[in-house]
């Protein structure tokens, strides 16, 4: 079953006459548990695609639906991870992560009683990538790789079943970042999360991705869509 649909949307940022066009007519669908990849030069509206399917920004036309619901305010399903870090400045790299557990139901209202639980997943989500020992540690004690390594952690805590990935690894060095897509992709198997991975990097959208989309230049329109020869087990 389709989990994400977009219909013919459009998004505009300012009013029609003087806005900016960012995503003209793009269509698209993604079954429940698929990994696609957005790719495009800088500009073309992929990070745009994600705020309409996060509900941050409404389309100017056309529909997305989510789980079957129509999308229009900001949902909380999806576990989000920006290319520059969003790491709150006075939380320590475990609060950080533990975060969508304090605000996402139905976590939050068990969060005192299974706090041991989460914490645990939170040091396993950090030892995979890495961080053990840096628990304690504030963002600012953190260099830049470290910190969206950490921005992942708290994407992935919740197991959200709609994953936002918006150039989750442009801060690391070639070697972490192979690491990391080895890492995302176990993980992708054992939850299936639903995800969309917006980067410019094609060779880390046709290692991880099940299924490419190819957008134009400004505004964004839907180019190609690349189903990816199959290396990795499927449900
Ligand atoms: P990409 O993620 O592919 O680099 P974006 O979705 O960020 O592209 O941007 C698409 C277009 O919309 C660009 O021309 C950008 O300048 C414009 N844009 C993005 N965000 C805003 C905004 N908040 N206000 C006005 N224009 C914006
Ligand atoms: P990154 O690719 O993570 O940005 P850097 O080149 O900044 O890496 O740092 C390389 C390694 O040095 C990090 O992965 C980490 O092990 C260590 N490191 C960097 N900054 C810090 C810090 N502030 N505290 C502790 N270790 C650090």
């Amino acid at each position: 079953a389709n989990f994400v649909q977009i219909e013919d949307v459009s998004l505009r940022y300012g009013d029609s006459s003087s806005g900016t066009l960012a995503i003209e007519g793009a269509t698209l669908s993604i079954a429940d548990g698929e990994f696609i990849a957005v790719v495009g030069p800088s500009g073309c509206g992929k990070s745009s695609l994600l705020k309409l399917v996060s509900g941050l920004h409404p389309p100017a036309e056309g529909v997305v639906r989510v789980g079957g619901k129509m999308v229009d305010r900001p949902i909380d399903i999806c576990g989000i991870a920006f290319q520059n870090s969003t790491l709150l400045p006075w939380r320590t790299t475990l609060e950080n992560v533990l975060l969508p557990l304090e605000i996402v139901q139905p976590y939050a209202s068990n969060f005192r009683k299974n706090k041991a639980e989460y914490e645990a997943r939170a040091r396993e989500l950090l030892a995979a990538v890495s961080l053990a020992g840096f628990e304690d540690r504030y963002p600012w004690e953190l260099s830049g790789g470290m910190q969206q390594r950490a921005s992942l952690c708290r994407a992935l805590i919740h197991k959200p079943k709609l994953l936002l990935l918006d150039e989750p690894f442009g801060a690391l060095d070639a070697f972490t970042r192979e690491d990391l897509w080895t890492i995302l992709q176990d993980l992708c198997i054992r939850e299936r999360p639903t995800v969309i991975l917006v980067t410019h990097e094609l060779r880390e959208a046709v290692f991880l991705a099940d299924t490419v989309y190819v957008v134009s230049p400004r505004p964004g329109k839907i180019l190609r869509r690349e189903e990816v020869p199959y290396a990795r087990p499927r449900t």
